[in-house]
């Protein structure tokens, strides 16, 4: 259930309300939009039905949110969400762009193509240090190390970090070297991972499983949001499905549908979802103008020699393409003013 408070609605009101709520034992959730402060309720309403909240001169309309998801859905925060993920907006317009390796190699590795992205436009670093391998016998990531090698490339080149936590004994450790913690497409769905990382105050970057419907997506980030993190940007990465000329099917229909269902940033890492560098830097304009929020990219300076994934890893020199490219799209379609 959702409260709806009318503009009007002075800060003594709110907190009336939320002590009205909190005093029958449910939790609350308050959204500040441009018109309206909304109050989310969580837990079981019927709970309220013995006080006088609809008669509040503060609320303007109380809406049930029919969907399984609640503070993921457009009903409860129409407006779309915009962070500021250390400086960086994402959201309302704003391109996102996450460059960066597979996995973090060695302190020379990180800083080329630290420099290399930030030079072309990116404005956020992305790399693993901890590897969700399919193989236990692959390269499984330096550990605290790669994330200490991040946060040097990080300070260096002013890229807030995106870095994948796989397990609930790191998060707190990883949470203090990276401004954004990925949830891994093999984990999208791992909800004890999901709960810890909505406990942190670091934005939470949520891969789409990789089977996972669109409705299970959003119910994923509605375990970090429960926790009360709001910060939750989903990230489109591809599919399963039947094909087999490429590595994943992006799903860039997903794209106007999470829109519509939900006010959350929405970006689009065309990397896993090609497999091969030839068709990231296509799936990646194709998911600037269906209006994704931005792009997670891997780049590498030398894909042969990359310790995982090289065969999709754009070289410095396709990535500033790829970024020339969207700077000419994106004013077209009026976003990306902050590139
Ligand atoms: C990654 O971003 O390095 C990664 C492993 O992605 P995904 O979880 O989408 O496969
Ligand atoms: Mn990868």
């Amino acid at each position: 259930m959702i409260i709806v408070l009318k503009p009007t609605a002075t800060k003594d009101e709110i907190d009336h309300i939320v002590t009205m709520i909190q005093k029958v034992g449910l939790r609350t959730n308050i959204s500040v939009g441009e018109s309206n402060t909304i109050i989310g309720v969580i837990g079981d309403k019927t709970k309220l039905s013995n006080t006088p909240l609809a008669s509040l001169a503060s609320v303007d309309s109380i809406v049930q949110v029919s969907k399984p998801y609640k503070l993921a859905s457009r009903d409860f925060h129409p407006d779309d969400s915009v962070f500021d993920i250390s400086g960086v907006k994402v959201g309302g317009g704003n391109l996102a762009i996450m460059a960066g390796p597979c996995s973090v190699e060695s302190e020379k590795q990180v800083m080329i193509i630290a420099e290399a992205v930030k030079k072309s436009g990116a404005n956020m670093f992305r790399g693993g240090a901890f590897k969700p391998r399919t193989s236990p016998y692959a390269y499984q990531g330096m550990g605290e190390e790669g994330l200490k090698l991040l946060q040097k490339a990080s300070r260096a080149f002013q890229l807030p970090v995106v870095t994948e936590v796989m397990d609930t004994a790191d998060v707190s450790m990883i949470a203090d070297y990276a401004d954004i913690l990925q949830i891994g497409t093999r984990n999208a769905q791992n909800f004890s991972l999901l709960k810890a990382v909505g406990r942190t105050q670091r934005a939470v970057l949520l891969k789409r499983g990789m089977s996972q419907t669109i409705e299970e997506w959003l119910m994923s980030a509605e375990y970090v949001l429960s926790e009360g993190n709001p910060r939750v940007i989903l990230c489109e990465r591809g599919i399963r499905t039947f094909e087999t000329a490429y590595r994943n099917t992006l799903d860039l229909i997903a794209l106007p549908v999470v829109r519509e269902k939900s006010h959350l940033p929405v970006v689009v890492d065309p990397s896993h979802a090609a497999g091969k560098w030839q068709y990231v830097t296509p799936m990646a304009l194709a998911a600037i103008v269906s209006g994704a929020d931005g792009i997670e990219v891997e780049v590498h300076h030398d894909p042969a020699k990359s310790m995982s994934d090289g065969a999709q890893a754009l070289k410095p020199e396709l990535f500033d393409a790829l970024m020339n490219e969207i700077r000419k799209i994106a004013p077209v379609i009026g976003v990306g003013k902050n590139l």
